[in-house]
């Protein structure tokens, strides 16, 4: 899923291996920007003309940006600071397009950064351990709606990874199934991406984004979480098929109000959502699920 874009005029593209440092991050967009020292060619020749001009790398999806540390572990994208070493290896782009491919991607974090928990570090709340098994979604928008299949359409910053499903602004998000949520994301900036992911019990995880960030009957971007998500919508809560999560909107870059959900599989690559959500049970009313009030 990584792309890298090279800023700069049209140039001849081949597989060069790239050392350089984190001029900027954008955690938001999940974009790393790194400025070369050393860009070389698998031939060992310097790349001068790539020297030259900032990388643009893109680490991931809203809400689960993440980059190597060489070490094995994930650095999330909002631990990177500037000055990191970066090391890249870039495979060149099929003729004509813009976005080369990452072969390998790794920075310079020290030990005290923050690494993400390994796969599966939820498992202790309770629910058994991942089995792979179809995945049973309930459908993710209160009353259900017509969609068209564009999971892996080429958009400018690559595929597609998900699918996107219009619906008005404010409508009720429900529990795509009994789980719990593993991460749930206010954008650092008014503008940015309002996500959450969930996490079936058999691993599979389910990612809306975009969602709601106007307070009601403006486009202001200044809803704040109270019309994103819903109150008790935090990172470890369970949550229970078609209960209402959140509510749909546009926040993040987002031609308009629309969900974009993506399905990964229990080892976290990500897998078409479009047979699950084809079979998807449609729930008219929210499923009322009693909560204390408190801490
Ligand atoms: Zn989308």
């Amino acid at each position: 899923m990584f792309a890298c874009a090279l800023a700069g005029p049209c140039l001849a593209w081949s597989t060069v291996s790239l050392t350089g440092q984190v001029v900027a991050v954008d955690a938001d967009l999940g974009l790393l920007h790194v400025q070369p020292d050393e860009v070389l060619t698998s031939d060992g020749q310097p790349r001068t003309d790539l020297e030259a001009v900032r990388a643009t790398f893109f680490l991931g999806d809203p809400g689960l940006a993440s980059v190597a540390d060489g070490q094995g572990d994930l650095v999330p994208i909002e631990a990177v600071r500037t000055g990191w070493v970066v090391q890249a290896e870039i495979t060149p782009p099929a003729t004509g397009q813009p976005l080369g491919t990452v072969a390998r991607l790794a920075v310079s974090a020290p030990p005290d950064a923050p690494r993400l928990p390994p796969l599966g570090f939820l498992y202790g709340d309770g629910l058994p351990q991942p089995e792979c098994a179809a995945l049973s979604l309930t459908f993710p928008i209160l009353g259900g709606r017509d969609w068209s299949d564009n999971y892996l359409a080429a958009y400018s910053t690559g595929p597609h990874n998900g699918l996107d499903i219009p619906a008005p602004k404010l409508t009720p998000l429900l529990a795509p199934f009994d789980g719990l949520v593993v991460l749930r994301r206010t954008p650092s900036s008014v503008g940015g991406p309002y996500t959450v992911v969930f996490r079936a019990a058999d691993g599979h995880t389910v990612l809306y984004t975009h969602l709601n960030d106007d307070e009601p009957g403006t486009t202001s971007g200044l809803g704040g979480e109270q019309y994103a998500f819903a109150p008790f919508l935090r990172q470890g809560a369970r949550v229970t098929a078609g209960e209402l999560v959140g509510w749909v909107g546009d926040s993040g870059r987002a031609t308009g109000p629309h969900l974009h959900l993506e399905t990964r599989l229990p080892d976290g690559s990500v897998v078409s959502p479009v047979e699950a959500v084809a079979a998807a049970t449609v729930v008219s009313e929210p499923r009322v699920v009693p909560r204390a009030v408190g801490l």
